[in-house]
């Protein structure tokens, strides 16, 4: 039986970092570790471990497939420094697994072509696959990993090649996920954690038309006992790690995910989560049971303040009012509210922007932190059909989140949509710089 091997690749650096948003996130990180003062950015390498690799090595397990993995986040990023390690490690017949995003997707299909030169079978997953052009790999998955997923690998091992799309039903998935993620490959992380990443579901219900997750119109729930399996890997690996992100896209879509969540953690004290979630979730009992949870912050979408544009990028929502009154209730119940907020949308005109940036300053003190965004139509949001051809920069290297857009928006030029960008940027930093409060003797004195 072929054998496989799972590939972490590098990201090339092709641009120099917005300087705005670089200081703008020298003060996020401030302001996020006077709260959480044992997170860190790890000095080289990736800031986290790449958590698909455990998915997919535990599923190759399930089929009897055997697995290697290659690091190559510190190797040039060129195709053959990129290739050497990889011919090296496998032999022709042997699967190479590998899940490029957009900066490396270039480098990705180069690798692809020296490799499949050499009788190795490529499988790209990940949301930029699907524009591999035809022929260029062995196959390309899209959708969830999953048991379906991995049967078809086997196939792929002994010979055909072809696409991996998994028959997609809206709508909560009746089987469960009953494995566990398995870490073993990921071993040098250890020591260098800031932050472990867990989820007790995937997917998501909503189809928000901008959003890169909108694909999976599903909900899989993650089994109890998996779910357990997997916290007890990943706190005797990284005991030191005390902060868990909760990867499921809407905290609260399911309750019976909630409910995995703090059985799981009910004996085990002294772990924080940050939680993302849809402001539609914002419930009592969400709230509550993010308190018993132990969460610090929840992290909220909020892609504009105008009503009519959500509607128009079928973002459900009860209207401003309603949102304003949910990041009150979270701040309020001593929960930090961070905005997911992007810029460079289709949709965006610049009333809506300046609504948006009102919004953002009169609620000033119900928000911690702002993850700031510039779209990038990226081929699985639903979008892309229709933006597709106002895409005039097909150069992977640019498509990007702190850059300006690769297309050209219905309203605003990309420089003007930039520029409304960098604006939510400024706005963003006067809220979150950490204000000088140390009084002066002749302040003291008026
Ligand atoms: S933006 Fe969030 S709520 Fe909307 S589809 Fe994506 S993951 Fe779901």
């Amino acid at each position: 039986m072929p054998k496989s091997c799972i590939v972490q690749l590098p990201f090339p650096s092709s641009h120099d970092p917005d300087i705005h948003l670089s200081s703008y996130y020298d003060d996020y990180d401030r302001r996020f570790r006077a709260l959480l003062p044992e997170y860190f950015i790890p000095s080289d390498g990736l800031w986290e471990m790449p958590l698909w690799v455990a998915h997919l090595t535990a599923l190759l397990d399930t089929a009897g497939i055997d697995s290697v993995f290659r690091d190559l986040s510190r190797t040039p990023a060129e195709p053959d420094a990129c290739s050497e390690p990889l011919l090296e490690a496998t032999t022709p017949g042997d699967l190479v697994l590998m899940s490029p995003l957009a900066q490396n997707f270039r480098l990705a299909l180069d690798v692809a072509k020296h490799l499949e030169h050499a009788g190795r079978r490529v499988v790209l997953g990940g949301n930029m696959a699907p524009l591999a052009p035809d022929g260029s790999v062995h196959a390309v998955h899209r959708g969830q990993l999953d048991a379906t997923f991995v049967r078809r690998l086997v196939g792929l091992a002994s010979g055909a090649g072809g696409g991996l799309e998994k028959p997609l039903l809206p709508g909560l998935v009746s089987e469960r996920i009953t494995w566990a993620p398995d870490y073993r490959h990921l071993g040098g992380y250890e020591g260098r954690v800031p932050l472990l990443r867990l989820n007790a579901s995937h997917g998501c219900l909503y189809q928000c038309s901008f959003c890169g997750d909108a694909w999976s119109k599903q909900l899989t729930l993650v089994e109890k006992g998996a779910l357990e399996q997997e916290v007890d890997e990943l706190t005797a690996r990284f005991p030191d790690t005390r902060l868990f992100y909760i990867g499921d896209k809407t905290f609260g879509q399911s309750r019976e995910a909630v409910a995995n969540l703090l059985d799981v953690f009910r004996d085990r004290p002294g772990y924080r989560f940050i939680v993302q979630t849809h402001v539609m979730q914002v419930k009592d009992w969400i709230v509550d049971a993010m308190r018993e949870l132990g969460v610090v912050a929840v992290e909220l979408g909020f892609e504009s303040a105008d009503s009519q544009m959500l509607k128009r990028l079928n973002k459900l929502s009860r209207g401003l009012d309603d949102y304003t009154t949910k990041i009150h209730k979270l701040s309020d119940a001593g929960l930090k509210v961070v905005l997911n907020m992007m810029g460079g949308l289709d949709e965006e005109t610049e009333a809506a922007h300046g609504q948006t940036v009102d919004w953002m300053r009169e609620n000033s003190s119900a928000l911690w932190l702002f993850n700031l965004y510039n779209f990038v139509p990226y081929p699985l949001t639903p979008d892309f059909p229709r933006l597709r051809e106002r895409i005039f920069n097909w150069d992977f290297a640019d498509w990007r989140e702190d850059v300006p857009v690769v297309y050209r928006p219905q309203h605003l030029s990309p420089e003007a949509s930039w520029d409304l960008f960098q604006e939510k940027i400024a706005a963003a930093h006067d809220i979150i710089r950490t204000p000088v409060t140390v009084p002066t003797s002749s302040a003291q004195e008026k």
